[in-house]
């Protein structure tokens, strides 16, 4: 168990300033914007050594110095290689001191053309002047380790590089703000106050809790369990905005999905994301549904096969369709249903479904009442769509974002919760406050609840960062890219 810095404990501060010590003495530098052509690259330091490191190889028109330059004023010059006098680039250089900085240390974030030589070249000299390469997240982490931001928000910021859609930019920048810090922070004080409370009449136990104050700690803790509640509520329909809905179009071949694909994604196509670490790259499709991002998987057909190559990919659409969020069952109206239709459903009864009756354009052949009562009659949802004409595909798209959101819109301006990590972590802190609360009922000792109530104050802890483990801190930040 690591604690890192909560400005509401005292008695860990000692060791947050050994941290900080630890960290400014090791100045780090990486490209901090995508690898390619452009017009503007940055390479950014962070660290103690930042500004005298930059100062080694860049050299203004009128000789001025970086230590004098002004914090958040842009100074222009070029970058030389000290070894031969050689000009790499022009460039604009950025100081920002510390503690007035993304990471609370001094920053020098060198602007220059965006080309991969450059910028490498760049790099090589800023880490012959003395820094080191950054690791992933690296300068976020420092962020976090510094006290500038908790570990909430810096889970944020990646939601916010890879947010899909507008509102998931939203959903990320609240949070990054600070909106669920703040108020895990207002339930960490009330449960120190109620862990106080307690404690207190731990050490004098002959000043037994009176029955009135008992009744105010029970109280006070099942308003944070009904806190924890409404936050967790909010987790399964806001991770769709951070992770997107994973949905599955499945049908026999011929019915249209690959038609109805296309016809979503003409204007509403988001971004193809490139999933590295997978046993392939996967290419996935990302629908925008009115700010709902669509994680469309590939569902490949799932009829029977002979072929074993053919058996492999309908295993994994089969996998595919066990794991989505939202099935959307694809049949083709102009055709009587046949046994291969059935066949599909079969293999989605038990998901959330919605029917797609394709090629309405089409003289009706298919039984819609027989589809119907395939599945269990008051779960599904039917409508009939032509991908050919687009007739119905505003339906559509209305009937997706409101059968997966079913309580977004009053929950909008709240806290949201987006992260599995968060919602583990709340459903633990409930789960300790609720056998504390079992403790008061069955007369067991103030120790067992106090050390519950303590556990519960560490489980949201963990959230924020006040309390964390070098593997939480490893599985967060090895997912950013190296630069932020
Ligand atoms: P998939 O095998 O399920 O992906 O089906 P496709 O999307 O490849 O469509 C099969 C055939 O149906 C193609 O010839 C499409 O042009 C046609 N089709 C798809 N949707 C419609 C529709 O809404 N109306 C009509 N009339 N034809 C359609």
């Amino acid at each position: 168990m690591r604690h890192c810095f909560d400005p509401l404990n005292p008695l860990i501060l000692e060791p947050f300033f050994l941290q900080i010590e630890m960290f400014t003495d090791n100045t780090i530098a990486a490209i901090s914007t995508p690898l390619g052509e452009g017009g503007i690259g940055i390479v950014r330091l962070s660290g103690k050594g930042s500004i005298e490191i930059v100062e080694k190889i860049f050299t203004s028109p009128k000789n001025r110095a970086l230590r004098d330059a002004g914090s958040y004023k842009l100074s222009y010059g070029y970058i030389r290689d000290p070894s031969t006098s050689e000009k790499i680039d022009e460039v604009l250089v950025a100081v920002m001191r510390s503690p007035h900085s993304y990471t609370r240390e001094d920053i020098v974030e060198i602007n220059c053309h965006a080309g991969l030589v450059t910028l490498r070249r760049i790099l090589e000299l800023a880490i012959k002047g003395g820094s080191r390469l950054a690791g992933p997240g690296e300068f976020t982490e420092r962020a976090f380790i510094n006290g500038r931001i908790d570990l909430s928000q810096a889970e944020a910021v990646l939601d916010l590089i890879r947010s899909k859609t507008d509102e998931s930019r939203r959903v990320a920048l609240e949070q990054l703000q600070g909106g669920l810090s703040e108020k895990i922070t207002l339930l960490r004080d009330k449960l120190r106050d109620l862990c106080a409370h307690v404690e207190a009449h731990i050490d004098f136990p002959e000043d037994e809790i009176e029955i009135s104050s008992q009744d105010e700690i029970v109280k006070s803790m099942e308003e944070v369990v009904r806190e924890l509640g409404k936050l967790l509520k909010t987790y399964d329909e806001a991770k769709f905005f951070r992770e997107g809905l994973s949905t599955a179009i499945v049908g026999r071949p011929n019915v249209g999905k690959s038609s109805l694909l296309n016809a979503l994604l003409q204007r509403d196509r988001a971004i193809v994301t490139p999933l590295p670490g997978t046993t392939r790259d996967v290419i996935e499709e990302y629908l925008n549904i009115h700010g709902l991002p669509l994680r469309i998987m590939d569902t490949a057909g799932i009829r029977d096969v002979q072929n074993i190559a053919e058996k492999e990919a309908v295993k994994r659409s089969l996998q595919g369709i066990e794991n989505a969020d939202l099935v959307i069952a694809v049949f083709d109206e102009s055709e009587p249903l046949r046994d291969e239709d059935f066949e599909v459903i079969e293999k989605i009864r038990d998901k959330k479904v919605i029917v797609v009756m394709n090629k309405c354009d089409l003289p009706s052949a298919a039984d819609k009442s027989v589809v119907a009562s395939s599945f269990r009659p008051s779960e599904v949802l039917i409508l009939e769509i032509s991908a050919l004409t687009s007739a119905g595909l505003e339906e559509l798209k209305d009937l997706i974002f409101n059968s997966s959101l079913k309580n977004w819109k009053e929950e909008k301006g709240g806290v949201l919760v987006t992260n599995m990590r968060h919602k583990i972590a709340l459903e633990d802190a409930a789960a300790s406050l609720g056998r504390a609360l079992s403790g008061f009922e069955e007369n067991r000792p103030l120790e067992i609840i106090a050390l519950e109530l303590r556990d519960s104050l560490d489980r949201l802890g963990e959230i924020v960062g006040a309390v964390t483990t070098d593997d939480i801190l490893n599985s967060i930040f090895q997912n950013f890219c190296i630069g932020k």
